[in-house]
């Protein structure tokens, strides 16, 4: 027999259906076992009359909670059943896989243990309907995202993630043995995704796992994570970089809202507000100045730069001033940008350059690169980088290579911006972190 999914079960009134799923409660009572079988369309109610069959009843009895089971039966209509108004009347069982007793934790519970247990146990974890959404509604992120670049005429890339050279400062990199020498897992797609506009691709994506050696344990950082690269060629400046992020943003944020809209309010109360275009933008140095008027006080140690405080008071700002949950900090001190980002102007201090901060956070770094060779190789070597190690970089322009630029987004961000979590271990499948490398 086909499998029905529970969402189906109306259109199949009278007639007899295979279900499949886990079994979230037993009602064993008296005279009749009530299941509550859960699929990933919702849940049913499956009623066991026992004096009709005694084994089955007694077999019914045990099976433990979050046990896999398949069942048949006769849908019927039944207006008490608080689940839709219909009722399963059980004719056989099958437990696919016993649930052993007791579980690790109940993912229906009332009260949930701590995020760190739930984690070592994360496929119990998942199995809670807000997880299963968040991954529903990822997909469908990811899903809007090539539509919008497809319309757009880019070309998907996978570059490697072994690398023989790190494409920033070396700190933040993990390194492991490659046959009688060293290799480094990437910490960006950086080189390659420039490494297309030499090619001639002239829009190129990505989205690949970025690797980050960070011995950091804030609630945004991960030392894995999916990337979600963009790189344009033919532009006239960061401006325009800008301006596709925030068309290509809005596009998904109106895609999830029409799909998920309802059921994002319901189970994450969270309104999915579809953003207007322009995002604002605002240049550093303004920022430094609001900041200042607003009574904060930027770390010392973050000179040019702006700490997640800094960050959430100015989308406070943003908010107040423009009613808008993004924001581009644009034209950052070259001090705190990598060399490669091209200067606002030749031998400016400043480069063209921007983070995008949602809701507060930090999402995404862009910029036009420096694709003129003789000048990246001299920003280079302002920051204290050996030329050789890059040289194959920074020969990707010198044969004809357009201007360009792109940007890099966290995935895991993302969501969390989208869905309103303040921690990016409930943003991602499976985290890792400086202390996490299990499940
Ligand atoms: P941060 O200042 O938050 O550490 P970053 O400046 O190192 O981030 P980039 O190197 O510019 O970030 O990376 C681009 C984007 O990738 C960031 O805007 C963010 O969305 C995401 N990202 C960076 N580091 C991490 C991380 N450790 N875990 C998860 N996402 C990250």
């Amino acid at each position: 027999m086909e499998r029905t999914y529970v969402g189906d079960l109306k259109e199949n009134i009278g007639k007899t259906v295979k279900l499949e799923g886990w079994l979230q409660t037993l009602r064993d009572q008296k005279k009749m076992q009530f299941l509550i079988l859960r699929d990933p369309t919702g849940l049913a109610q499956v009623a066991n009359f026992k004096p009709n069959d005694e084994e089955l009843a007694a077999r019914i009895s045990q099976v433990n909670p979050e046990s896999a089971i398949i069942v048949t039966g006769k849908v019927v209509e039944n207006p008490v059943v608080k689940l839709g108004g219909i009722e399963v009347q059980l004719e056989t069982l099958t437990v696919d896989n016993l649930a052993e007793s007791p579980l690790p934790f109940d993912p229906f519970g009332e009260t949930l243990p701590m995020l760190d247990y739930r984690l070592d146990w994360r496929y119990m974890d998942l199995r809670r309907p807000i997880n299963s959404l968040l991954f529903k509604v990822e997909t469908l992120v990811q899903q809007a995202m090539r539509e919008y670049w497809s319309q757009k005429h880019f070309v998907e890339m996978h570059s490697p993630k072994l690398t023989s050279s790190p494409s920033e400062s070396g700190a933040e990199l993990f390194s492991l043995d490659y046959f009688d020498r060293k290799a480094y897992l990437t910490q960006s797609p950086q080189f390659y995704k420039q490494m297309a506009m030499a090619a001639g691709f002239e829009r190129i994506f990505e989205i690949g796992p970025v690797f980050r050696a960070d011995p950091s344990f804030t609630a945004r950082h991960m030392t894995e994570f999916t990337g979600v690269d963009v790189e344009i060629s033919w532009i006239d400046s960061h401006e325009d970089v800008m301006e596709f992020q925030e068309r290509w943003l809005q596009y998904v944020y109106q895609r999830v809202k029409d799909e998920y809209g309802d059921e994002i309010k319901e189970i994450f109360g969270v309104d999915i507000v579809v953003p207007e275009v322009p995002f604002p933008r605002i240049p550093m140095a303004e920022a430094v100045r609001i900041l200042k008027e607003r009574g904060y006080t930027i770390p010392a140690e973050k000179k040019g730069d702006l700490d997640p405080g800094g960050e959430r008071e100015i989308a406070a700002y943003v908010k107040e001033k423009f009613n808008h949950d993004f924001v581009f900090l644009t034209d950052w001190p070259a001090t705190v940008r990598p060399f490669y980002h091209m200067r606002l102007a030749p031998d400016s201090p400043l480069t063209r350059s921007y983070d995008l901060i949602a809701n507060g956070l930090e999402i995404t770094t862009g910029a036009q690169r420096e694709h003129r060779a003789d000048i990246l190789a001299k920003q280079a070597l302002e920051k204290g980088l050996h030329l050789e190690p890059i040289q194959y970089y920074i020969d990707f322009f010198r044969y004809g290579c357009p201007s360009h630029g792109g940007f890099g987004l966290g995935l895991a961000r993302l969501m969390m911006v989208l869905l309103n979590l303040n921690n990016i271990r409930e943003s991602v499948y499976i985290f890792r972190g400086p202390t996490r490398l299990n499940p």
